[in-house]
């Protein structure tokens, strides 16, 4: 290792960068608007400098309180679904983790809501979001599950955590025409789920497998 790359700079270098692009391409994510923002977002400035010599490996990480900070596959994947049909105008985000996904959303979409549970986690979230200049972001601490009943409906809804069902209260938050994109399944068989609502239709896909950390009760 260079003393360059123990500086943080090799490591995170355009070339760093462009590896995970490439490795993400190859993974099947074909949205260039996508890629551009996996590009452009710092995903060291969202893990501990301790692991930042991994932060553009295509790998899920450790951020503490036994979370973690979502793989870029996977935030690319429910990224790319979630603009699919069009950009959604506001989004509601569940689980803010790191806020890497946040970053990422908030680069794409004009209006982002996103909840956390874990108070100690989004009160780094939020630092870093001031620090890379997405103040606008709205970031509240509470139970998901619960949605954001006062600014819905939301065009786009994505859940970073996962659990058998949908819960009820995301569902009736979804705007007529909009989308919602979560792991839903049992720990060991989670798979990317898309809904599309369309009135008092749900239309319901199951995707790729997945392993998300739970969609947990109550606040911490
Ligand atoms: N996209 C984030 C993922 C973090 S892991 C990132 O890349 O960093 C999922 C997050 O969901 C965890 O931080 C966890 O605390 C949170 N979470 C789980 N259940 C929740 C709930 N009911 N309401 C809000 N956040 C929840």
């Amino acid at each position: 290792m260079t003393g360059l790359d123990r500086a943080g700079i090799g490591m995170t270098s355009a070339r760093t960068r462009e590896r995970l692009v490439a490795r993400l391409r190859d993974k099947g994510i074909a949205d260039p608007r996508v890629l551009d923002v996996i590009r452009n977002t710092p995903r060291h400035l969202f893990i501990d400098e301790a692991l930042a010599h991994q932060a553009y490996d295509d790998t899920a990480l450790p951020i503490g309180h036994g979370q973690t900070i979502s793989q870029p596959w996977v935030v690319a994947r429910m990224t790319e679904l979630l603009i699919e049909k069009g950009i959604p105008q506001k989004v509601l985000e569940v689980g803010t983790g790191s806020g890497y996904q946040t970053a990422v959303l908030a680069v794409l979409c004009p209006q982002i809501w996103s909840v956390e549970r874990i108070r100690p986690l989004q009160d780094l979230a939020r630092k870093r979001l001031q620090a890379l200049g997405m103040a606008a972001v709205q970031l509240r601490h509470a139970d998901g599950g619960l949605g954001w009943a006062s600014e819905a409906p939301f065009d786009g809804i994505l859940a970073a955590c996962g659990r058998p069902d949908v819960p009820a209260d995301l569902l009736a938050q979804l705007a007529d025409g909009g989308r919602l994109v979560m792991p839903v399944g049992e720990a060991d068989s989670q798979y990317l789920t898309v809904i599309d609502r369309e009135g008092n239709d749900y239309r319901q896909r199951k995707l790729e497998q997945v392993r998300f950390v739970p969609f947990q009760r109550g606040i911490r």
